[in-house]
Parts: structure tokens; C-alpha cells; sequence
């Protein structure tokens, strides 16, 4: 019997936790230094896995990982804006040096997030999209990740919507997280409350039904005309302004409009909506699965939707799920 061990890297931490059967799991949080090297962060997630592991009695069998960057079908990190010294890293053999002879396994931390809420649904067929900065997510069918890890990670907020929507950052219009991101929902609640304060001949705006009439031209470079920060935007949205429902139930139409189009292609059991942005909007994911009932079709039923469960812990959970899968018989 061996351990397995989860680690969940991100772009100014890591989190990590060890499992041993009959032991009570072990966690520990490694904060990167601001600025430093591959080598260095490399270095010290060492430290922090040898520190985390000593003295456990049993090796570590299985490492799953979480990783936030792009990485190519090589395993080598092509883009990631928040380490940016990681770029062209080959995560493979950087990765297997951190317990010799483990088995390791990596996939995106979206995905990782998706198995885990699946695991705790206890649904086997479910979509996830988490809803931050951008909007990462997976697809897990029969209990699997989709594609599936050797195939490349889901990128559900790339999701073409709206064909003459907002420019995205990966120079498309249209895409799911270019109209339903954080950023993109701040700024249109900014443009929103502008028009209210300063009413024009124009101001009988969209109802918050459609997607893609806001913001078109703009991009995550762009500001708004008057800034909305999220802890003013999640009082005027629980408070019932105007502008705060129309900028964030237009943000919730374009994920329902990704939710009922994956459904029409994989059925899903249930559709669960995460990440920071979203855990912090009472009431959000209902508002989520009530647009998406509205785009159900006759015959058909809707994909019940729901807010995620385990909140930020859920890339944590989906590494330790997939340090499983590499060795059933580990902790
Ligand atoms: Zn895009």
C-alpha cells in the first residue's frame, strides 16, 4: 500500500495534500516567490513535497497534478501568463523528479475541478464551468475526463456564442468567456450603470436575454467608462439594480447557452457552475439553470444545473481522483 499525493499549482500558490491509508491526510500550501525562476519554484516544490512526505513510512505511489498553464501535447507549457518564466518548461521530467519512481499524472486544473464535482454529485456524465478570470471548465463522461488528459484539456470557455460578439483574448469574437468572464461581466456592468446615471435617447436596453449586444468591439485590454469592482457589483446584484441583473443575467444567458449546447451533444446529468466569480453571486446558478430551462427544447428535457460544491478545494480533489486512477492500490 502507498500514498498518493495531489498537488494543485497555481499562479501564486500550491496546494498540496498526501493521502496514506490509515493516516490522517497532510496538507500544506506553498506560496511561490514573486518574480523567481522555473528552476526556483521548480526547487522549492521540491522542498515543499519532501517536507510534506517525510516520515510517512510509506513512498509515495501516485502524484496527480493540477496545472493552470497550457501545455502542449508534450507536456511542455507553451503559455502561462502568471509564470511566465515556466514557458517551454517540459513539465514531464520535472515533475517525475519530484518523488522518484512515482507515478506521475497531470491534467488542467478545469478539468480536475470537473472530476471531482462529478465524484461528489455522484453523477458520472456532468459539465463544469468555473467562472473567474476567465472561464476554465471539463466534461467528464462515464466517469472520465473528456477528451481525456493524453488528448488535451476541455477549454469550454473558448466556446464560440455569439458569432459578432466581443473579441476574445485569443483574437476570436464570440467566445463563451470573452462575454461571461468576470473582467467581461464587470465592464458591462460599468457601461450599464454609465447609460443609467447619464440616460440617452437609446437607453431601453437589453433586458439581460440576449448575449451578445454589449461590449462588442472590446476586449479584456479595455476598460469600461466607469468601473465596477466585484464587492460593488455583488451589492448592487443582491441588492436587485437594474443595472447589476442585466450585466450578470447576461452573463449567466451565455452559460446557458453553452450549457444547452454541450447538452445537445453529450447529455450530461447535470451541469454544475464554479470558480470565484460565480461562488460569490447568491443566487447565481439558479439564475444560470433558469436560462437554461428557457432554451430547453420540446422532447427534450433541460440538464439540471447547479453551484459547485466543493468550492476551491475542487482542482485538489480532481488531482488526488486522478493520482487514483495511476495507481488503484495506493492510500
Ligand atoms: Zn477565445
Amino acid at each position: 500500500m502507498t500514498g498518493r499525493l495531489g498537488i494543485d499549482v497555481g499562479g501564486t500558490k500550491v496546494a498540496l495534500r498526501l493521502e496514506v491509508a490509515g493516516q490522517p491526510p497532510r496538507e500544506t500550501v506553498l506560496r511561490w516567490a514573486a518574480g523567481a525562476t522555473a528552476e526556483a519554484d521548480l526547487r522549492a516544490l521540491g522542498e515543499a513535497v519532501t517536507g510534506l512526505c517525510s516520515g510517512r513510512g510509506e513512498p509515495v505511489g501516485a502524484i496527480g497534478v493540477a496545472m493552470p498553464a497550457t501545455v502542449d501535447h508534450e507536456g511542455r507549457v507553451t503559455a502561462w501568463p502568471s509564470r511566465p518564466s515556466w514557458t517551454g518548461l517540459d513539465l514531464g521530467p520535472a515533475l517525475r523528479n519530484l518523488v522518484p519512481g512515482a507515478a506521475v499524472a497531470l491534467a488542467d486544473d478545469g478539468d480536475l475541478a470537473a472530476l471531482a464535482e462529478a465524484e461528489h454529485a455522484g453523477a458520472a456524465n456532468l459539465v463544469y464551468l468555473g467562472v473567474g478570470t476567465g472561464i476554465g471548465g471539463g466534461l467528464v463522461l462515464d466517469g472520465r475526463l473528456c477528451p481525456g488528459p493524453a488528448r488535451g484539456s476541455c477549454e469550454i470557455g473558448h466556446l464560440i456564442i455569439a458569432l459578432d460578439g466581443p473579441l476574445c483574448r485569443c483574437g476570436r469574437r464570440g467566445c463563451l468567456q470573452a462575454l461571461a468572464s468576470g473582467p467581461a461581466t464587470l465592464r458591462r456592468a460599468g457601461d450599464l450603470r454609465a447609460d443609467n446615471r447619464h440616460p440617452t435617447d437609446d437607453t431601453d436596453t437589453d433586458t439581460g436575454t440576449g448575449t451578445g449586444t454589449a461590449a462588442s468591439g472590446t476586449t479584456d485590454a479595455d476598460t469600461a467608462a466607469s468601473d465596477v469592482d466585484y464587492p460593488e457589483l455583488r451589492e448592487a446584484w443582491e441588492a436587485g439594480s437594474d443595472w447589476a441583473r442585466t450585466a450578470v443575467g447576461m452573463t449567466a444567458a451565455a452559460l446557458a447557452a453553452a450549457v444547452a449546447s454541450l447538452t445537445e451533444l453529450v447529455r450530461p446529468d447535470l451541469a454544475v457552475i464554479g470558480g470565484g466569480f460565480a461562488d460569490g453571486l447568491a443566487g447565481f446558478a439558479d439564475e444560470v439553470a433558469a436560462r437554461t430551462r428557457a432554451l430547453s427544447r420540446p422532447g427534450h428535457p433541460p440538464v439540471p444545473v447547479q453551484a459547485a460544491q466543493l468550492g476551491g478545494l475542487s482542482s485538489l480533489a480532481g488531482a488526488l481522483l486522478l493520482a487514483r486512477t495511476l495507481d488503484p492500490t495506493s492510500g
